[in-house]
């Protein structure tokens, strides 16, 4: 588990705002702003600090002034977010990159440089795996996803249809991929996807982004491991989101309508972010209402620029409830949050950017973005590496020997084998003792091949003898030994299929392995079927009996 990490980038002042000298109104720290409310300043008998709020954040980046010695560059952003994001995909998990912010704040500009894999391929590059990188570039725009590298095989007009696949999540049903080989082809589609993206004049920006963008990067890293070809794929969103601004009603209808449904995607993502928040400190619980409060004006602000609600859900019963069940979380309510299903708590490490203005004529914007980003700083994911199943049971086997192993180091003097490397070494490496295996408890000062745990196990229980395929129970007088429920005091021989118990406590299903072979079974020779978790007695190939049973 992985909370959602947030950083707040502050862009400079635009032209527009240093010709008219608006004031500067946020005081950035590495890990902390705090805004200043001009109006509230200018009040007579305002509380000395109640026109200042502060906000923490995972990372805060200061890009107001490039002669300032903190000024956070493109490059500073790059290594620090965009190497988290590689480096998460490099390990096999899958990563988000989110850019949340006011139209103008600067989310373009900082994404459209994030792209930088093929630099870390070759640096990481490991003769012994083989990598691939595919593209694809969507955008969402009026609520249906257009494939934005489409070219001339696809209208760019037509609508992609969003699907969910049980086990790889949400994916857009006949979006173009594109296999990359170099770095430039790379750029070239950024530019080519940026160019077909829909972009129309606001009042804060010339060329506002009117839909959300998601540029995806399926990262296949393949190699041998265990001698099975294995492939881990991680898949790498780089989310540029539309600004949320008030509807200008001198605008025509069109650009109207796209801040509807621009809003109503972020309003769908707010409350995407705050049912998650709440459902994190539910698990938690350590809740206070003004957490509560302060995301609901945010949600308000939000809101207040929105056409009414159209998916029924209403405000208080995400916002305002305290009850001990987990909230509904309503991905299914805009196309964006379906396709982001995976980044807020689900299975990827999510890294939210928060741009901003830091000038006074964007204050209640800014507010709202730093609410907003606050708010998700509390989403868990559960990230995980999507490596080849068989690999992931191999790795859990030799896990599992590896506690076994120390389980007998710190359970006493009665290993007869020196560790070793995994199961088979194990079997092909034992010494030969002419077919003979002998069992008892750990207590004794008996030379045991198997130790298992008293009571009602004898210091020397018995003796399992194998000569040429015919295997042979020799009990030590007044041990507890029986076959198919009859008590055995005399050597006996054991047939495929008989139900061996020794003491109160162990009981094991015996294939003959001759037999075993014959029918293609594996040559376990004892099944160990009674105690939990479930163990193996397995014949070695110079017929010693092993016990891999994992609470002897
Ligand atoms: P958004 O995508 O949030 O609507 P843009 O990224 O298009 O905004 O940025 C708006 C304008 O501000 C652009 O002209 C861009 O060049 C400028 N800008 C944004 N952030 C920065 C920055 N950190 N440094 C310099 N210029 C910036
Ligand atoms: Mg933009």
């Amino acid at each position: 588990m992985a909370n959602v990490k947030v950083a707040v980038r502050v862009r400079p002042p635009s032209q527009k705002e240093v010709r008219t000298a608006v004031p500067l109104i946020l005081d950035v720290k590495e890990k902390s702003i705090a805004i200043r409310n001009l109006k509230q300043q200018r009040l007579k008998f305002a509380a000395p600090n109640s026109s200042v709020a502060e906000f923490a954040f995972d990372r805060c980046y200061s890009s107001i002034d490039p002669n300032a010695p903190d000024y956070a560059s493109q490059e500073t952003l790059f290594n620090e977010l965009g190497n988290q994001v590689l480096d998460a995909a490099f390990i096999g998990f899958n990563a988000s990159l989110l850019a949340y912010g006011q139209t103008g704040s600067g989310k373009t500009y900082t994404m459209v440089g994030t792209p930088g894999i093929f630099s870390r391929i070759k640096s990481e590059c490991k003769s012994s795996t083989s990598y691939k990188v595919e593209i694809s570039f969507l955008e969402i725009y009026n609520e249906q996803v257009r494939d934005l590298l489409a070219g001339r095989v696809q209208k760019r007009t037509s609508a992609l249809r969003v699907r969910e696949h049980p086990k790889k999540g949400p994916y857009v049903q006949g979006l173009s991929r594109h296999v990359v080989p170099t770095c430039s082809h790379i750029a070239e589609l950024i530019e080519q996807g940026i160019a077909n993206r829909t972009t129309a004049a606001t009042y804060v920006h010339d060329a506002s982004s009117r839909s959300h963008a998601i540029f995806t990067i399926h990262f296949t890293q393949a190699n041998l491991q265990e001698n099975l070809p294995c492939e881990v794929i991680s898949k790498l969103n780089l989310v540029d989101l539309a600004g949320s601004e008030r509807a200008d009603p001198n605008f025509c209808r069109t650009r109207i309508m796209e801040g509807a449904n621009i809003n109503r995607s972020l309003v769908t993502l707010g409350n995407v972010i705050s049912a998650l928040a709440e459902n994190s400190m539910l698990s938690t619980s350590c809740v206070g209402s003004q957490h509560v409060n302060l995301w609901r004006d945010n949600i308000s602000d939000t809101i207040s620029q929105a056409p009414p609600a159209t998916s029924g859900y209403s405000l208080s019963s995400i916002s305002g409830r305290r009850s001990s069940h987990p909230c509904y979380v309503p991905y299914r309510d805009s196309v964006l949050t379906r396709l982001l299903k995976d980044s807020l708590g689900g299975n990827a490490k999510t890294i939210v950017l928060a741009t901003i203005s830091p000038s006074s004529s964007s204050f209640s914007e800014t507010m709202s973005t730093l609410r907003y980003a606050a708010r998700a700083k509390s989403i868990v994911n559960r990230p995980r590496v999507n490596e080849d199943p068989n690999v992931r049971i191999i790795r859990e086997l030799r896990q599992e020997v590896e506690r076994l192993k120390d389980l007998l180091r710190n359970s006493g003097p009665k290993v007869l084998n020196p560790p070793p490397n995994n199961l088979i070494e194990m079997l092909h490496n034992s010494d030969t003792k002419d077919g003979k295996t002998t069992i008892g408890c750990s207590q004794g000062s008996v030379d045991l091949d198997i130790v298992l745990e008293p009571p009602s196990i004898e210091e020397f229980h018995c003796t399992v003898e194998n000569q040429a395929g015919v295997v042979t129970l020799i009990p030590k007088p007044g041990s507890m030994c029986s076959i198919n429920g009859r008590p055995i005091l005399h050597p006996c021989q054991m047939n495929h299929g008989d139900i061996l118990v020794l003491g109160e406590n162990y009981t094991f299903h015996f294939n003959n392995p001759v037999e075993a072979k014959k029918s293609r079974n594996p040559p376990i020779l004892l099944q160990h079927i009674q105690k939990n978790p479930p163990g193996f007695l397995e014949l070695s190939e110079d017929s010693r009996v092993i016990d891999l049973s994992p609470n002897r």
